[in-house]
Protein backbone atom coordinates (compact mmCIF):
# COMPACT_ATOMS: atom_id res chain seq x y z
CA UNK A 1 0.00 0.00 0.00
CA UNK A 2 0.90 3.57 -0.72
CA UNK A 3 1.75 5.90 2.27
CA UNK A 4 1.61 9.06 1.86
CA UNK A 5 3.40 12.01 3.86
CA UNK A 6 0.89 14.31 5.38
CA UNK A 7 2.51 17.61 4.98
CA UNK A 8 1.92 19.47 8.43
CA UNK A 9 2.53 22.68 6.78
CA UNK A 10 -0.24 22.36 4.20
CA UNK A 11 -2.88 21.30 6.65
CA UNK A 12 -2.14 24.40 8.91
CA UNK A 13 -2.73 26.41 6.08
CA UNK A 14 -5.81 24.18 5.39
CA UNK A 15 -7.04 24.78 8.60
CA UNK A 16 -6.68 28.66 8.25
CA UNK A 17 -8.60 28.32 4.81
CA UNK A 18 -11.44 26.15 6.62
CA UNK A 19 -11.48 28.37 9.65
CA UNK A 20 -12.41 31.24 7.27
CA UNK A 21 -14.87 29.66 5.19
CA UNK A 22 -16.74 28.53 8.71
CA UNK A 23 -17.07 32.30 9.94
CA UNK A 24 -18.21 33.76 6.60
CA UNK A 25 -20.86 30.99 6.54
CA UNK A 26 -21.52 31.86 10.02
CA UNK A 27 -22.09 35.25 11.39
CA UNK A 28 -25.53 34.83 13.31
CA UNK A 29 -23.73 32.48 15.16
CA UNK A 30 -21.20 35.04 15.98
CA UNK A 31 -23.80 36.95 17.12
CA UNK A 32 -25.00 35.35 19.49
CA UNK A 33 -22.19 33.87 21.06
CA UNK A 34 -21.48 37.64 21.63
CA UNK A 35 -24.78 37.61 23.94
CA UNK A 36 -24.46 34.11 25.01
CA UNK A 37 -21.12 34.75 26.68
CA UNK A 38 -22.57 37.47 28.74
CA UNK A 39 -25.07 34.81 30.93
CA UNK A 40 -23.47 31.70 30.29
CA UNK A 41 -19.57 30.83 30.89
CA UNK A 42 -18.14 29.83 27.72
CA UNK A 43 -21.51 30.74 25.80
CA UNK A 44 -22.91 27.50 26.07
CA UNK A 45 -24.86 25.20 28.72
CA UNK A 46 -22.40 22.57 28.23
CA UNK A 47 -18.43 22.95 27.57
CA UNK A 48 -18.76 20.05 25.58
CA UNK A 49 -20.89 21.93 23.29
CA UNK A 50 -17.89 24.60 22.83
CA UNK A 51 -15.36 24.37 20.46
CA UNK A 52 -13.25 25.81 18.21
CA UNK A 53 -13.56 28.48 16.11
CA UNK A 54 -16.95 28.68 18.05
CA UNK A 55 -19.33 27.07 19.37
CA UNK A 56 -22.64 27.04 16.40
CA UNK A 57 -26.07 28.11 17.44
CA UNK A 58 -28.76 25.06 15.83
CA UNK A 59 -32.22 25.88 15.40
CA UNK A 60 -33.81 22.80 13.99
CA UNK A 61 -33.88 19.35 13.08
CA UNK A 62 -35.41 17.05 11.09
CA UNK A 63 -35.24 13.44 9.71
CA UNK A 64 -31.22 13.17 9.52
CA UNK A 65 -30.86 16.99 8.99
CA UNK A 66 -30.57 19.99 11.67
CA UNK A 67 -30.29 23.80 10.72
CA UNK A 68 -28.03 26.36 12.57
CA UNK A 69 -29.44 30.07 13.15
CA UNK A 70 -27.32 31.07 9.91
CA UNK A 71 -29.99 29.10 8.11
CA UNK A 72 -27.07 26.57 6.84
CA UNK A 73 -28.21 22.42 6.37
CA UNK A 74 -26.65 20.13 7.57
CA UNK A 75 -26.96 16.25 7.28
CA UNK A 76 -26.33 14.98 11.20
CA UNK A 77 -23.89 12.62 12.29
CA UNK A 78 -23.69 14.08 15.52
CA UNK A 79 -26.80 13.54 16.71
CA UNK A 80 -26.90 14.63 19.77
CA UNK A 81 -23.44 13.21 20.90
CA UNK A 82 -25.13 10.12 19.63
CA UNK A 83 -28.43 10.01 21.56
CA UNK A 84 -30.35 10.11 18.42
CA UNK A 85 -30.26 7.06 16.72
CA UNK A 86 -34.24 7.15 15.94
CA UNK A 87 -32.77 10.91 13.72
CA UNK A 88 -34.83 14.24 14.72
CA UNK A 89 -38.40 14.71 14.83
CA UNK A 90 -39.06 10.78 13.82
CA UNK A 91 -43.38 10.87 13.24
CA UNK A 92 -44.22 8.69 15.78
CA UNK A 93 -42.43 10.20 18.41
CA UNK A 94 -44.06 13.30 17.29
CA UNK A 95 -47.61 11.99 17.51
CA UNK A 96 -46.74 10.23 20.91
CA UNK A 97 -45.17 12.91 23.15
CA UNK A 98 -47.77 15.24 21.89
CA UNK A 99 -50.46 13.22 22.87
CA UNK A 100 -48.19 12.89 26.14
CA UNK A 101 -48.19 16.75 26.52
CA UNK A 102 -51.74 17.08 26.42
CA UNK A 103 -52.49 14.62 28.86
CA UNK A 104 -49.77 16.11 31.12
CA UNK A 105 -46.35 15.51 31.38
CA UNK A 106 -44.77 15.63 34.54
CA UNK A 107 -46.74 13.59 37.83
CA UNK A 108 -43.44 12.62 39.55
CA UNK A 109 -45.13 9.83 40.13
CA UNK A 110 -44.83 6.31 38.34
CA UNK A 111 -46.88 5.67 35.19
CA UNK A 112 -47.70 2.47 33.22
CA UNK A 113 -45.04 3.12 30.87
CA UNK A 114 -42.31 2.76 33.13
CA UNK A 115 -42.94 -0.62 33.95
CA UNK A 116 -43.33 -1.16 30.03
CA UNK A 117 -39.76 0.10 29.43
CA UNK A 118 -38.16 -1.18 32.39
CA UNK A 119 -39.54 -4.88 31.34
CA UNK A 120 -38.17 -3.76 27.67
CA UNK A 121 -34.80 -2.96 28.83
CA UNK A 122 -34.38 -5.85 30.79
CA UNK A 123 -35.39 -8.04 28.43
CA UNK A 124 -32.66 -6.30 25.58
CA UNK A 125 -29.43 -6.22 28.13
CA UNK A 126 -30.10 -9.06 30.14
CA UNK A 127 -31.31 -8.08 33.42
CA UNK A 128 -33.90 -9.00 36.47
CA UNK A 129 -34.84 -5.07 37.27
CA UNK A 130 -33.49 -1.51 36.19
CA UNK A 131 -34.49 2.00 37.99
CA UNK A 132 -34.14 5.24 35.82
CA UNK A 133 -32.38 8.89 36.19
CA UNK A 134 -31.90 11.73 33.94
CA UNK A 135 -28.69 11.31 32.52
CA UNK A 136 -25.14 8.94 31.89
CA UNK A 137 -24.10 10.86 34.73
CA UNK A 138 -26.23 10.38 37.27
CA UNK A 139 -26.93 6.54 36.22
CA UNK A 140 -22.95 6.20 36.47
CA UNK A 141 -22.99 7.47 40.08
CA UNK A 142 -25.88 5.73 41.17
CA UNK A 143 -24.63 2.46 39.85
CA UNK A 144 -21.48 3.42 41.43
CA UNK A 145 -23.32 4.38 44.85
CA UNK A 146 -24.85 0.89 44.11
CA UNK A 147 -21.77 -1.76 44.33
CA UNK A 148 -20.41 0.42 47.51
CA UNK A 149 -23.70 -0.31 49.25
CA UNK A 150 -23.75 -3.67 48.48
CA UNK A 151 -20.16 -4.67 48.58
CA UNK A 152 -19.58 -2.28 51.93
CA UNK A 153 -16.04 -1.19 50.02
CA UNK A 154 -15.02 2.26 49.26
CA UNK A 155 -12.64 1.80 45.67
CA UNK A 156 -13.62 1.71 42.51
CA UNK A 157 -11.27 1.15 39.77
CA UNK A 158 -11.51 2.90 36.15
CA UNK A 159 -9.78 2.53 32.64
CA UNK A 160 -7.59 5.38 32.22
CA UNK A 161 -8.96 7.33 29.19
CA UNK A 162 -12.36 6.87 29.68
CA UNK A 163 -15.36 9.04 30.33
CA UNK A 164 -18.41 8.04 32.49
CA UNK A 165 -20.14 11.29 33.00
CA UNK A 166 -19.23 15.02 35.38
CA UNK A 167 -19.68 13.31 38.92
CA UNK A 168 -16.66 13.47 41.16
CA UNK A 169 -15.92 9.83 41.09
CA UNK A 170 -15.43 9.36 37.46
CA UNK A 171 -13.99 12.25 36.54
CA UNK A 172 -10.44 11.04 37.50
CA UNK A 173 -7.86 10.29 34.70
CA UNK A 174 -10.19 11.07 32.18
CA UNK A 175 -7.44 12.89 29.72
CA UNK A 176 -4.69 13.22 31.31
CA UNK A 177 -1.86 14.56 29.86
CA UNK A 178 1.49 12.43 29.08
CA UNK A 179 3.67 14.42 31.78
CA UNK A 180 1.01 13.41 34.24
CA UNK A 181 -0.07 9.27 33.31
CA UNK A 182 2.50 7.73 35.83
CA UNK A 183 4.01 4.44 35.06
CA UNK A 184 1.77 1.33 32.84
CA UNK A 185 1.30 -0.67 36.00
CA UNK A 186 0.11 2.22 38.27
CA UNK A 187 -1.27 4.74 36.81
CA UNK A 188 -1.85 8.06 38.47
CA UNK A 189 -5.36 9.23 40.01
CA UNK A 190 -5.40 12.67 38.31
CA UNK A 191 -8.72 14.44 38.64
CA UNK A 192 -10.09 16.48 35.79
CA UNK A 193 -11.79 19.50 37.46
CA UNK A 194 -10.57 21.63 40.22
CA UNK A 195 -12.87 21.18 43.01
CA UNK A 196 -12.84 17.57 43.16
CA UNK A 197 -11.86 16.57 46.90
CA UNK A 198 -8.38 14.64 46.98
CA UNK A 199 -9.99 12.20 48.96
CA UNK A 200 -12.29 11.54 46.64
CA UNK A 201 -10.14 11.49 43.76
CA UNK A 202 -7.99 8.94 45.23
CA UNK A 203 -10.79 6.38 45.76
CA UNK A 204 -10.92 6.02 41.91
CA UNK A 205 -8.39 3.63 41.05
CA UNK A 206 -6.97 3.93 36.93
CA UNK A 207 -6.22 0.82 35.05
CA UNK A 208 -5.11 1.22 31.27
CA UNK A 209 -7.73 -0.77 28.80
CA UNK A 210 -7.24 -3.72 27.02
CA UNK A 211 -4.57 -5.12 29.77
CA UNK A 212 -6.36 -7.61 32.49
CA UNK A 213 -3.06 -8.17 33.75
CA UNK A 214 -3.40 -3.90 34.96
CA UNK A 215 -6.65 -4.72 36.60
CA UNK A 216 -5.46 -8.11 38.24
CA UNK A 217 -2.65 -6.50 39.84
CA UNK A 218 -4.71 -3.05 41.23
CA UNK A 219 -7.13 -5.90 42.53
CA UNK A 220 -4.44 -7.68 44.34
CA UNK A 221 -3.05 -4.97 45.65
CA UNK A 222 -6.32 -3.60 46.94
CA UNK A 223 -7.52 -7.04 48.00
CA UNK A 224 -11.22 -6.58 49.84
CA UNK A 225 -10.84 -2.80 49.51
CA UNK A 226 -12.51 -2.60 46.04
CA UNK A 227 -16.78 -2.34 45.27
CA UNK A 228 -16.40 -2.32 41.49
CA UNK A 229 -14.93 -1.79 37.97
CA UNK A 230 -16.72 0.41 35.66
CA UNK A 231 -16.04 0.37 32.60
CA UNK A 232 -17.03 1.02 28.63
CA UNK A 233 -17.05 -2.38 26.67
CA UNK A 234 -16.06 -0.58 23.89
CA UNK A 235 -14.05 2.55 24.29
CA UNK A 236 -16.14 5.28 22.50
CA UNK A 237 -14.22 8.79 23.85
CA UNK A 238 -11.38 7.77 22.48
CA UNK A 239 -13.23 7.33 18.92
CA UNK A 240 -13.62 3.93 18.83
CA UNK A 241 -11.35 1.46 20.65
CA UNK A 242 -12.46 -2.14 20.65
CA UNK A 243 -12.02 -4.53 23.13
CA UNK A 244 -8.97 -7.31 22.07
CA UNK A 245 -10.43 -10.97 21.92
CA UNK A 246 -10.79 -12.39 25.23
CA UNK A 247 -10.54 -8.97 27.47
CA UNK A 248 -13.61 -9.27 28.42
CA UNK A 249 -13.99 -12.49 29.48
CA UNK A 250 -10.70 -11.43 31.22
CA UNK A 251 -12.10 -8.77 33.32
CA UNK A 252 -15.28 -10.99 34.15
CA UNK A 253 -13.42 -13.89 35.75
CA UNK A 254 -10.76 -11.26 37.37
CA UNK A 255 -13.81 -9.35 39.03
CA UNK A 256 -15.29 -12.46 39.55
CA UNK A 257 -12.49 -13.92 41.18
CA UNK A 258 -11.69 -11.20 43.48
CA UNK A 259 -16.10 -10.27 44.08
CA UNK A 260 -15.16 -7.04 42.65
CA UNK A 261 -19.26 -5.64 40.26
CA UNK A 262 -18.44 -5.22 36.89
CA UNK A 263 -20.36 -2.35 35.68
CA UNK A 264 -20.85 -1.57 32.49
CA UNK A 265 -21.12 1.81 30.34
CA UNK A 266 -23.70 1.43 27.83
CA UNK A 267 -24.54 5.05 27.70
CA UNK A 268 -22.94 5.18 24.29
CA UNK A 269 -22.97 1.41 22.86
CA UNK A 270 -26.49 1.12 24.79
CA UNK A 271 -29.34 0.11 22.13
CA UNK A 272 -26.58 1.57 18.98
CA UNK A 273 -24.33 -1.33 18.60
CA UNK A 274 -27.05 -3.82 18.97
CA UNK A 275 -30.55 -3.93 20.29
CA UNK A 276 -28.92 -5.23 23.57
CA UNK A 277 -26.07 -3.21 23.45
CA UNK A 278 -22.26 -4.71 24.23
CA UNK A 279 -24.39 -7.14 26.94
CA UNK A 280 -25.59 -8.71 23.02
CA UNK A 281 -22.65 -8.32 20.94
CA UNK A 282 -20.09 -9.53 23.22
CA UNK A 283 -22.29 -12.27 24.97
CA UNK A 284 -20.15 -11.34 28.34
CA UNK A 285 -23.01 -10.13 31.25
CA UNK A 286 -21.55 -7.70 33.77
CA UNK A 287 -23.28 -7.26 37.16
CA UNK A 288 -24.62 -3.85 36.96
CA UNK A 289 -25.52 -2.09 33.16
CA UNK A 290 -25.68 2.28 32.51
CA UNK A 291 -27.30 3.37 29.84
CA UNK A 292 -28.48 7.13 28.76
CA UNK A 293 -28.56 8.66 25.22
CA UNK A 294 -30.46 6.48 22.76
CA UNK A 295 -32.25 4.51 24.77
CA UNK A 296 -34.71 7.80 25.14
CA UNK A 297 -35.22 8.84 21.70
CA UNK A 298 -33.92 12.46 22.18
CA UNK A 299 -35.20 13.04 25.58
CA UNK A 300 -33.61 13.12 28.70
CA UNK A 301 -33.28 9.94 30.72
CA UNK A 302 -30.75 7.41 32.44
CA UNK A 303 -30.92 3.58 33.63
CA UNK A 304 -29.08 1.47 35.22
CA UNK A 305 -30.19 -1.98 35.82
CA UNK A 306 -28.85 -5.80 37.01
CA UNK A 307 -29.71 -8.59 39.20
CA UNK A 308 -32.34 -8.70 41.13
CA UNK A 309 -30.41 -9.38 44.60
CA UNK A 310 -28.40 -6.07 43.83
CA UNK A 311 -31.15 -4.01 42.95
CA UNK A 312 -33.51 -4.48 45.59
CA UNK A 313 -30.20 -3.16 48.02
CA UNK A 314 -32.11 0.18 46.61
CA UNK A 315 -34.69 0.91 49.68
CA UNK A 316 -34.42 2.86 52.76
CA UNK A 317 -32.04 2.40 55.04
CA UNK A 318 -29.70 0.57 52.93
CA UNK A 319 -28.81 2.68 49.25
CA UNK A 320 -30.52 5.37 48.43
CA UNK A 321 -31.96 6.02 44.82
CA UNK A 322 -34.26 9.23 43.63
CA UNK A 323 -34.98 11.72 41.50
CA UNK A 324 -37.83 14.37 40.94
CA UNK A 325 -37.64 13.37 37.23
CA UNK A 326 -37.08 10.06 37.16
CA UNK A 327 -39.28 8.06 35.05
CA UNK A 328 -41.10 11.19 34.17
CA UNK A 329 -43.56 10.59 31.16
CA UNK A 330 -42.20 12.27 28.63
CA UNK A 331 -38.82 10.23 28.73
CA UNK A 332 -40.85 7.15 29.25
CA UNK A 333 -43.04 7.75 26.30
CA UNK A 334 -40.40 8.49 24.35
CA UNK A 335 -38.21 5.89 25.17
CA UNK A 336 -41.13 3.07 24.92
CA UNK A 337 -41.96 4.15 21.39
CA UNK A 338 -37.78 4.31 20.77
CA UNK A 339 -37.38 0.55 21.98
CA UNK A 340 -40.43 -0.93 20.26
CA UNK A 341 -41.45 1.01 17.36
CA UNK A 342 -38.33 2.74 16.12
CA UNK A 343 -35.48 0.46 16.80
CA UNK A 344 -36.78 -2.57 15.37
CA UNK A 345 -34.96 -6.16 14.22
CA UNK A 346 -35.07 -4.26 11.21
CA UNK A 347 -32.90 -1.01 11.92
CA UNK A 348 -30.34 -2.50 13.24
CA UNK A 349 -29.76 -4.60 10.25
CA UNK A 350 -30.02 -0.91 8.22
CA UNK A 351 -27.47 0.23 10.46
CA UNK A 352 -25.34 -3.12 9.44
CA UNK A 353 -25.68 -2.53 5.96
CA UNK A 354 -24.84 1.15 6.02
CA UNK A 355 -22.64 0.90 8.87
CA UNK A 356 -20.28 -1.43 6.37
CA UNK A 357 -20.50 0.71 3.64
CA UNK A 358 -19.27 3.98 5.52
CA UNK A 359 -16.62 2.09 6.98
CA UNK A 360 -15.56 0.48 3.92
CA UNK A 361 -15.83 2.93 1.80
CA UNK A 362 -13.75 5.36 4.56
CA UNK A 363 -11.47 2.81 4.04
CA UNK A 364 -11.17 2.45 0.21
CA UNK A 365 -10.37 6.22 0.06
CA UNK A 366 -7.55 5.64 2.98
CA UNK A 367 -6.25 2.54 0.86
CA UNK A 368 -6.66 4.55 -2.08
CA UNK A 369 -4.75 7.94 -1.02
CA UNK A 370 -2.45 6.36 1.40
CA UNK A 371 -3.50 8.06 4.39
CA UNK A 372 -2.09 7.19 7.51
CA UNK A 373 -5.13 6.51 9.65
CA UNK A 374 -8.41 3.69 9.66
CA UNK A 375 -12.05 3.42 9.55
CA UNK A 376 -13.44 1.68 12.27
CA UNK A 377 -16.92 0.77 13.82
CA UNK A 378 -20.06 -1.39 14.56
CA UNK A 379 -23.80 -0.91 14.55
CA UNK A 380 -25.18 2.92 14.42
CA UNK A 381 -21.33 4.15 15.47
CA UNK A 382 -18.02 4.63 13.36
CA UNK A 383 -15.39 6.81 12.93
CA UNK A 384 -11.92 7.46 11.48
CA UNK A 385 -9.29 7.28 13.70
CA UNK A 386 -6.02 9.91 13.06
CA UNK A 387 -3.19 7.02 13.54
CA UNK A 388 -1.64 4.23 11.05
CA UNK A 389 -2.50 1.49 13.23
CA UNK A 390 -5.55 0.13 15.44
CA UNK A 391 -5.59 1.89 18.84
CA UNK A 392 -5.35 -0.39 21.78
CA UNK A 393 -5.51 2.18 24.84
CA UNK A 394 -5.48 5.76 25.94
CA UNK A 395 -1.92 5.77 25.57
CA UNK A 396 -1.97 5.40 21.76
CA UNK A 397 -4.58 7.75 21.54
CA UNK A 398 -2.25 10.23 22.61
CA UNK A 399 -0.19 9.91 19.59
CA UNK A 400 -3.31 10.85 17.23
CA UNK A 401 -2.63 13.42 14.67
CA UNK A 402 -4.92 16.40 16.47
CA UNK A 403 -4.60 18.94 13.10
CA UNK A 404 -5.54 16.86 10.85
CA UNK A 405 -8.73 15.38 12.87
CA UNK A 406 -9.19 19.20 13.30
CA UNK A 407 -9.05 20.13 9.52
CA UNK A 408 -11.10 16.67 9.00
CA UNK A 409 -13.92 18.36 11.23
CA UNK A 410 -13.83 21.74 9.73
CA UNK A 411 -14.01 20.29 6.04
CA UNK A 412 -17.05 18.34 7.09
CA UNK A 413 -19.23 20.83 9.20
CA UNK A 414 -18.29 23.66 5.81
CA UNK A 415 -19.50 21.18 3.28
CA UNK A 416 -22.68 20.25 5.17
CA UNK A 417 -22.05 17.37 6.80
CA UNK A 418 -22.60 17.90 10.84
CA UNK A 419 -19.94 16.15 12.68
CA UNK A 420 -19.44 15.80 16.21
CA UNK A 421 -16.24 17.82 17.66
CA UNK A 422 -13.05 16.86 18.53
CA UNK A 423 -10.68 13.28 18.71
CA UNK A 424 -13.06 11.70 20.87
CA UNK A 425 -16.43 11.24 19.21
CA UNK A 426 -17.21 9.38 16.30
CA UNK A 427 -20.38 9.53 13.63
CA UNK A 428 -23.99 7.82 14.79
CA UNK A 429 -26.47 6.60 12.06
CA UNK A 430 -30.01 7.36 12.50
CA UNK A 431 -32.98 5.57 10.72
CA UNK A 432 -33.51 8.06 9.32
CA UNK A 433 -30.47 8.22 7.33
CA UNK A 434 -30.55 7.13 3.77
CA UNK A 435 -28.40 5.51 1.62
CA UNK A 436 -27.76 8.63 0.04
CA UNK A 437 -26.78 10.01 3.05
CA UNK A 438 -23.75 7.84 3.65
CA UNK A 439 -22.90 8.34 -0.46
CA UNK A 440 -22.49 11.99 0.67
CA UNK A 441 -20.89 11.63 3.57
CA UNK A 442 -18.23 9.21 1.57
CA UNK A 443 -17.60 12.04 -0.81
CA UNK A 444 -16.72 14.97 1.24
CA UNK A 445 -14.25 12.48 2.95
CA UNK A 446 -13.17 11.85 -0.51
CA UNK A 447 -12.18 16.04 -0.91
CA UNK A 448 -10.92 15.83 2.23
CA UNK A 449 -8.57 12.48 1.56
CA UNK A 450 -7.54 14.31 -2.07
CA UNK A 451 -6.61 17.74 -0.52
CA UNK A 452 -4.70 16.65 2.17
CA UNK A 453 -2.62 14.63 0.04
CA UNK A 454 -2.13 17.37 -2.98
CA UNK A 455 0.08 19.45 -1.16
N1 LIG B 1 -20.84 7.61 29.94
C1 LIG B 1 -20.40 7.68 28.68
C2 LIG B 1 -19.70 6.51 28.09
C3 LIG B 1 -20.61 8.83 27.93
O1 LIG B 1 -20.16 8.88 26.67
C4 LIG B 1 -21.31 9.91 28.51
C5 LIG B 1 -21.60 11.18 27.74
N2 LIG B 1 -20.90 11.37 26.59
C6 LIG B 1 -21.74 9.78 29.83
C7 LIG B 1 -21.50 8.62 30.52
C8 LIG B 1 -22.46 10.90 30.51
O2 LIG B 1 -23.74 11.04 29.99
P1 LIG B 1 -24.53 12.42 30.17
O3 LIG B 1 -23.84 13.43 29.32
O4 LIG B 1 -25.92 12.07 29.71
O5 LIG B 1 -24.50 12.77 31.60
Amino acid sequence: MRRATVDGNAVERLIAREIETFQARTPRCRQILERARRVLPLGVPSTFQEHPPYPLYVSRGQGSHVWDVDGNEYLDYHLGFGSLAVGHAHPRLVEALSERLRRGSMFAMATEEAVLVGEELCRRFGLEMVRFSNSGTESTMDALRLARGVTGRDLIVKIEGSYHGHHDYVMVSVKPGPDELGPLDHPASIPLSTGIPAAVAAMTLVVPFNRPEGLERALREHEGKVAALIIEPVMMNLGIVHPAAGYLEAIRRITREHDVLLVYDEVKTGVTIAPGGACERYGVQPDLVCLAKSIGGGITIGAFGGRRELMEHVRPGDVAHQGTFNGNPLAMTAALVTLTEILTADAYERFERQEERLVSGCQEIIREHGLPMYSTGLGAKGCVMFAPEPLMDYRDYLRIDKDLAYLHWLYFMNRGVFMPPGLDEQWTLSVQHSDEDIEAHLAVFREFARDVTAA
